[in-house]
């Protein structure tokens, strides 16, 4: 039943983002995404953010501040750090994933496999925190945008992050930062479900990050850049919303999100 109902869907979605584009072509388009083009008046809510995410490819803030990045900055655009590289991929997001892999030489992508979930399309199952089947400097780029929260050890992941990068291999990192936060709030008994909510977000989430994020990428010997939206113009950050249109008072939002780039 659910299989048939998800067909139907399936089947009338062109249509119905068809009459969707064109309903606002004619009352106008304030926003588009810059991942999949699609433009309306407002993007969907979420429970962290108003108006945030593409119906179409599903992309939220950071996703499209990410796409802003590898498509418009200077120094961290996909032909610096994609094109014709390795690249390892962790929990790929499926709005890029297939360029990614496009313009890539190698591409690989990586999750770490929980019970009863269905991985299709990943290379390998792996812990970012001991890949120990991955040699030293084997790529040259490696993602991983907000999977830190859920690892156990994440300076050791870092430290593995750091391992597999090639010399002047770079890695792009985001996670959860908790606004104005300056210490990582992390307590490791902590392991009920609702409290880990309640503390930090989620969950499968085993800290909130604050301003120290830098001083762990640094820790792990990687020289860091961070990038937000104010890299972009006022212009762009409003019609792609890669800034959060109205800030969320959600007491665990991200509502100001950076973009670590950490050079091995
Ligand atoms: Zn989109």
């Amino acid at each position: 039943m659910i299989a048939t109902l998800k067909k139907i869907k399936r089947s009338l979605s062109p249509l119905y983002y068809r009459l969707h584009q064109l309903y606002f072509s004619l009352a106008g388009h304030r926003v588009q995404c810059n991942i999949c083009g699609y433009k309306a008046n407002h993007l969907q809510s979420d429970v962290w953010h108003a108006h945030s995410i593409c119906p179409r490819c599903e992309s939220s803030i950071r996703q499209r501040l990410l796409w802003a990045c590898l498509s418009e900055h200077q120094k961290f655009n996909h032909t610096n750090l994609i094109q014709n590289k390795a690249v390892l991929h962790f929990a790929p997001e499926k709005c890029f994933r297939d360029f990614i892999k496009d313009k890539a030489a190698i591409y690989h992508s990586a999750d770490f496999f929980a019970e009863g979930y269905h991985y299709p399309n990943i290379t390998y199952n792996l812990d970012i925190s001991n890949m120990q089947s991955i040699a030293d400097n084997t790529y040259d780029c490696l993602i991983a945008c907000d999977v830190l929260e859920h690892v156990n050890n994440d300076q050791k992941a870092l430290s593995e992050i750091s391992r597999v990068l090639k010399p002047n291999g770079v890695c792009i990192l985001t996670v959860p930062q908790k606004d104005h936060l300056e210490i990582t709030d992390e307590d490791l008994s902590i392991t009920d479900p609702k409290e880990r909510e309640k503390r930090f977000g989620q969950s499968d989430h085993l800290r909130i990050y604050g301003f120290d994020f830098l001083n762990k990428i640094q820790s792990a010997g990687l020289q860091c850049d961070i990038v937000d939206e104010q890299y972009f113009g006022k212009d762009y950050v409003k019609k792609h919303v890669i800034f959060p249109e109205i800030l969320s008072n959600h007491p665990m939002a991200t509502n100001y999100r950076k973009f670590y780039f950490g050079k091995k």
